[in-house]
């Protein structure tokens, strides 16, 4: 399948891209490089820098390549710079993606798959997160995707788009054969950033919260590795049917705590990592994790790292041998 992938060189779409290039597809990837790396685009797949604002460049790119589907990536993705910066964000995620929509109808492609979040949600009414949920998203970044899943919904029902919302969780890990990883400027995620001190690059993983309601008062989260998110983006551009919306939650089924990740990077680094207690990070659920029954009954899909231990395994590997990044 010839696909168009936006956002191909940053983190979730970078593995992604290797994904479809092992299974034989044809990747043309799409990406201004704000956030992603030129490096960290599969030699296999071609890149086009480009932005979706520039919908002269996007139209000519998805005029000439007899592309039969779309993987949608690109969006900006910081909970806390979309609180500062709402209307940015807006335009960044909601109006690029009615662009690539308005672009996509024109020449008559039908499938998309779309990177939607478990930010959806908000403050869910209980856990495990089941996709009949409330979705009452409580921050700019949660009300994009949220926004962007209704312009699918009602493509489908218009003209006929065929469209997954996959709502991952906390997307984690490295590919497990050192291609590619995680790397971000500033970089805001907790596995990095314990892995980082690992490194002696800082001093302390600071613990936002240890007076949550959860087991040991640091907050719960689900993390999906990439290799997984990776295969179930395949299936899905496989099995999507035209004129039809389908949403999924994508994640293992475990809840790790924060305090339980450090002590297991602790133990796969063998650093010591020091940690100290802080203050609440503003808008963070205190248990957030996936019930993936229906993706894995519909799709038939199965995570594969669903001990912690694996995903930080590969995620070490990256960091330790990669230490500044793409850069290194
Ligand atoms: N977290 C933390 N210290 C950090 C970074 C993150 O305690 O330096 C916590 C954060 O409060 C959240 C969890 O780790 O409960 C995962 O945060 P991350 O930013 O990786 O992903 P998010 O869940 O916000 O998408």
């Amino acid at each position: 399948m010839n696909i168009f992938v936006t956002g191909g060189a940053g983190y979730v779409g970078s593995h992604c891209v290797y994904g479809l290039c092992d299974g034989g597809h044809h990747v043309l990837v799409y990406d201004n490089l704000s956030v992603g790396h030129r490096e960290a685009v599969d030699p296999r797949a071609t890149l086009i820098v480009g932005d979706l604002a520039d919908v002269d460049l996007l139209e000519r790119t998805l005029a000439g390549g007899d592309f039969e589907a779309v993987m949608h990536f690109a969006a900006s993705a910081e909970v806390a710079e979309s609180v500062q910066r709402p209307l940015f964000y807006y335009r960044n995620n909601v109006a690029n993606t009615l662009s690539l929509l308005e672009v996509m109808s024109k020449h008559g492609i039908k499938k998309l798959v779309f990177s939607s979040s478990c930010a959806t949600y908000g403050m869910p009414p209980a856990v495990p997160i089941t996709e009949d949920m409330p979705q009452t998203p409580i921050n700019p970044y949660g009300r994009t995707k949220l926004a962007i899943e209704w312009l699918l919904r009602d493509s489908a029902a218009a003209w006929g788009l065929g469209a997954t919302a996959l709502r991952y969780f906390n997307a984690a890990g490295a590919a497990p054969d050192g291609r590619i990883g995680e790397d971000h400027d500033p970089e805001s995620h907790l596995i990095p950033r314990v892995l980082k001190v690992a490194l002696g690059q800082s001093d302390q993983i600071k613990i936002f919260g240890i007076d949550y309601p959860t087991a040991d008062g640091s907050c719960v989260r689900d993390y999906v590795h990439v290799a997984d998110l990776s295969n179930v983006h395949g299936i899905a551009i496989e099995t999507q049917p035209v004129g039809q919306f389908r949403c999924y939650n994508v994640g293992t089924g475990q809840g790790v705590s924060v305090k339980e990740l450090v002590e297991v990077a602790r133990e796969v680094t063998g650093h010591e990592i020091p940690a100290s207690p802080s203050p609440r990070r503003e808008g963070d659920p205190p248990e957030l994790y996936a019930d993936p029954t229906f993706i894995c009954t519909e799709l038939g899909w199965q995570p594969e790292y669903t001990d912690i231990r694996r995903v930080l395994e590969t995620a070490w590997q990256w960091h330790r041998t990669h230490p500044r990044g793409y850069s290194s």
